[in-house]
């Protein structure tokens, strides 16, 4: 039976960048025989324009159905003002919990073509590659109670909770592991076990985790601490496991050490294997429908699709490589140009990537 894979492009740029990541997807297909069927539908804004929710029920069933997902990115200012529970975000939220997508793989990779588009030094960011796991469907984005309630004194007070269970943090400190084990050998776990209830039960499972991964160097670390050691010395980690929230801003974080979030690819999995795979930026309203998005991040969370939920590490590394030509023969969109380089839109940035694949 052949692979099915569902593309959601989402809002803003969302659809420029998708549109561009499956045409090399398709060329995959045929480049390597792997009869993927595409199907399409819509979520985030562009869910709630047409069905007045950002994920209706049965785009939701079309999903579990499907082997992957690519995913553009969602929200922008027209969906900004209405109820925060059918936020183009909550859309987001409710596929990724509703998939069981608990493992979110984000690594942050330096193309050497592009040391001088990091906003450090280059010796600091040159060769850096970093994996960041972060838990996705637990935590403080999905506890309760949360909400807003009035004081005595009549004064508003807004609260969320942010609970993690063992079984949570074992999973998760697991995939970490088992990166770890596949890469440099080296884990840090990131928590604020000084100060959170959660961080310290996050730290005692992951140590009991670790038994079982004699060959792994385990590290732990506060993030207030990761956040600065990310910008002073990036190269000593090798993967990050951390929650939902740390997972978050730490990622964004690392995204700016290569110079661009328009660079960086993402993996959502649940525990067997099945994917959501999309950019690590969001829709970008600022430059959406003038063309000039880089989407060489959904580019690349295709590649991360096919090694992850297909096993298909030649066409996986034949993307990655079609990409690295591309930036070789000085191809730049805006967010990752510098002088002497080729500015380029999105649609030629995706033909170049197309012909790069083609002529492997
Ligand atoms: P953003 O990532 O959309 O944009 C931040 C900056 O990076 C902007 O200046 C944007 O132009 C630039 N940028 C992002 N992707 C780019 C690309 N591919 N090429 C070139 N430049 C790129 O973050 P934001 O501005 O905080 O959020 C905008 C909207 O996206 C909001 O509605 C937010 O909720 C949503 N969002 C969605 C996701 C998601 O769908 N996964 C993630 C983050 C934010």
């Amino acid at each position: 039976m052949s692979k099915q894979i569902l593309i959601l492009p989402g809002d803003g740029i969302g659809p420029e960048i998708t549109a561009e990541a499956v045409k090399v997807l398709e060329l995959a297909s045929e480049k390597f025989s792997l009869g993927f069927e595409l199907h399409h539908d819509v979520i985030g804004g562009a869910a709630i324009d047409r069905h007045g929710v950002p994920l209706a029920d049965s785009t939701l069933a079309l999903a579990r159905k499907v082997d992957a997902v690519l995913l553009g990115a969602v929200g922008g200012p027209k969906w900004d003002k209405i109820e925060r529970d059918i936020r183009p975000e909550r859309g987001l939220l409710k596929i990724r919990s509703q998939l069981g997508l608990f493992g979110n793989l984000r690594p942050a990779i330096l193309y050497p073509q592009l040391a001088d588009a990091s906003s450090l030094k280059r010796d600091i960011v040159a060769g850096l590659d970093i994996l960041i796991v972060r838990e996705l469907t637990g935590g403080i984005y999905f506890g309760s109670p949360r909400g807003t309630r009035e004081l005595e004194n009549g004064e508003r007070q807004a609260y969320d909770t942010l609970p993690y269970s063992e079984s949570e943090i074992r999973r998760i400190a697991k995939v970490g592991f088992e990166m770890a084990q596949v890469r440099g050998k080296k884990l840090c776990s990131v928590d604020k076990a000084n100060v959170l209830a959660s961080s310290q039960l996050w730290r005692e499972v992951v140590e009991q985790v670790a038994q079982g991964y004699p060959d792994i160097e385990l590290s732990h670390m506060y993030v207030d601490n990761a956040a600065m050691q990310l910008v002073r010395a990036p190269k000593q980690f090798d993967v990050i496991v951390t929650d939902n929230m740390f997972g978050d801003i730490l990622s964004d974080e690392a995204s700016m050490l290569t110079g661009s979030i328009g660079m960086l690819p993402s993996a959502s999995l649940d525990a067997n294997g099945k994917g959501m795979y999309e950019p690590c930026h969001g829709s970008a309203p600022d430059i959406a429908g003038q063309g000039v998005a880089n989407p060489l991040a959904t580019i690349l969370s295709v590649s991360m699709m096919l090694r992850y939920s297909f096993a298909q590490t030649e066409a996986a590394a034949a993307i990655e490589q079609a990409v690295s030509r591309v930036l070789d023969q000085g191809l730049r969109t805006g967010d990752i140009w510098s002088e002497g380089c080729k500015k380029v839109g999105t649609r030629e940035m995706g033909d170049a990537v197309v012909a790069a694949l083609r002529n492997l």
